[in-house]
């Protein structure tokens, strides 16, 4: 009984994970990226959020999936992340907080970026159980500066959750900060200098992303797997 429940349950899950790369347009191949680097995965972040109501249900089994740490709030980064986090923070019925993204003017700083709840937000943070919540993670840096930016509020992010988490980065980080990540989905992810692409080396044939525009949408942005700190697209 217990055997057939689990069966059931990784079907649905894998039902589930499916519908949302199909959400985000995920595709596979082998890409020249408009940085130079070769690729083998593209998504479109923007269709996300086009129809609500399509994002709105992997947001709720996020929530299901998170209910089980007993937050008393959620948080996430600005612009992606905290709309996932406002819905499951609705769904748990706790506390929503953002973060949002600051560039530091010192150009020598180390981490040039930070992520910051707004002043007034602060101290009610302060001595709570927080999950962290983010549309896709890739390197993750939205999240590991939101997860910096509560503890030095005092609060305790106890896990982080993902409709999408990609490549090996961010879920290694987090097991080294003992934060669990939970996902709706992941997907492996390759990012290589043209010399090093293994698709090249099978002579898989390349699709040049910047020079064939009219295949794809507009602002379809690829999400690097950052062999050095990469722009991210809306991190
Ligand atoms: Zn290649």
């Amino acid at each position: 009984m217990k055997a057939a429940h689990g069966m059931a349950l990784m079907v649905r899950n894998a039902v589930m994970q499916k519908e949302l790369l199909n959400l985000l347009a995920a595709r596979k191949g082998h890409f020249r990226l408009e940085s130079g680097h070769h690729g083998d995965l593209w998504l479109n972040l923007d269709l996300l959020f086009v129809r609500p109501n399509h994002v709105r249900r992997f947001a709720v089994e996020l929530a299901d999936r998170l209910s089980k740490y007993n937050v008393a709030a959620v948080c996430g980064p600005l612009v992606g992340g905290a709309l996932v986090a406002q819905t499951v923070a609705s769904e748990l019925d706790v506390e929503f907080y953002y973060t949002e993204r600051f560039v530091l003017p010192e150009r020598d700083a180390l981490v040039p970026v930070e992520y910051r709840i707004p002043n007034g937000l602060r101290k009610m943070v302060h001595g709570k159980d927080v999950a962290i919540v983010d549309d896709v993670i890739n390197a993750g840096s939205a999240v590991r500066g939101t997860l910096a930016e509560l503890r030095s509020c005092g609060a305790r992010p106890v896990v982080v959750g993902a409709l999408l988490v990609l490549g090996s980065a961010a879920p290694g980080f987090f097991a080294g900060q003992n934060v669990p990540v939970e996902s709706i989905a992941y997907l492996p992810s390759g990012l290589w200098v043209p010399s090093e692409c293994p698709l090249c080396a099978s002579q898989t044939p390349l699709e040049d992303i910047a020079a064939d525009r009219q295949n794809f949408a507009e602002r379809s942005v690829w999400l690097p797997t950052p062999l050095t700190p990469a722009p991210i697209h809306r991190r």
